[in-house]
């Protein structure tokens, strides 16, 4: 499960094309990390995956089925979105229960699956607190805890970590390494940043003003640049 292929995908804005014929096989358990310069298009492609931009032309397969017009809740993914999204009067077990409780579980199931999330991201001992009162990697964690819950088959980041200082970034980047190596699922990864994307992902894929200059391992890219782009981009330090 997690399994994720996109077919000639493209998306236009209006009469402006930000997406231009994208193909992209992603194995089921792999960390792709869609690096590239703002405004590359990291973001779009993501939310096409995810549902929550339409797809103007191609096709999005998961795990066999075309989902390309299915909405966001038929994927079975998870948008995992930068901490500042969590609910500031609910305490960490609420947020992290909130979106099984609005889909009508039942508490004690609810409880059940909070606890599971919290012990997988070490959050037990700070279930009753409010976000306000978490360091900015306890409320990423919170945040990712929310998406664990509903057991997404591909989690999709959109630059989880940008608001977090360099010393935190480190940290989280490791834990979502980790995430990954405990829960094995497809993992999308949207970032600008060089470090993180050697660092996470099985493969990377390079976009440039919407279409893919390269895909291939941080090793691949690293000893085979394809070109000067990718060259200059993976090269060149933050
Ligand atoms: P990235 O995440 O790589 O920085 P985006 O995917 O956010 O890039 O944007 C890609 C391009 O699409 C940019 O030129 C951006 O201005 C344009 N774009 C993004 N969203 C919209 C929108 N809703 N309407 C029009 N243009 C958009
Ligand atoms: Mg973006």
């Amino acid at each position: 499960m997690g399994s994720i292929t996109l077919n000639a995908v493209e998306k236009w804005f209006g009469n402006v094309q930000v997406i231009k014929g994208i193909d992209l096989d992603i194995a089921e358990g792999e960390f792709i990390i869609f690096v590239g310069p703002s405004g590359c298009g990291k973001s779009t492609l993501l939310r096409m995956i995810a549902g929550l931009e339409e797809t103007s032309r191609g096709q999005i397969m998961i795990d066999d089925r075309d989902a390309t017009a299915e909405p966001p809740a038929k994927r079975g993914l998870a948008m995992v979105f930068q901490s500042y999204a969590l609910y500031p009067h609910m305490s960490v077990r609420d947020n992290v229960g909130f979106p099984l409780k609005s889909a009508g579980m039942a508490a004690d199931a609810v409880a059940a699956k909070v606890d599971e999330a919290a012990r997988v991201l070490k959050l037990d001992a700070y279930m009753d607190r409010r976000p306000k009162d978490l360091s900015g990697g306890q409320r990423q964690r919170v945040a990712i805890g929310r998406s664990i819950v509903r057991d997404p088959t591909a989690f999709l980041f959109d630059e989880p970590l940008s608001n977090l200082d360099a010393s935190l970034r480190v940290e989280m980047r490791y834990e979502i390494a980790k995430l990954h190596q405990t829960l094995k699922s497809t993992m999308i990864y949207v970032t600008h940043d060089q470090v993180e994307a050697m660092t996470l992902a099985d493969r990377i894929v390079v976009l440039d003003g919407g279409y893919i200059a390269q895909v291939g391992t941080p090793r691949e890219l690293y000893e085979k640049p394809a070109n000067l782009f990718v060259a200059q981009f993976i090269g060149s330090p933050k």
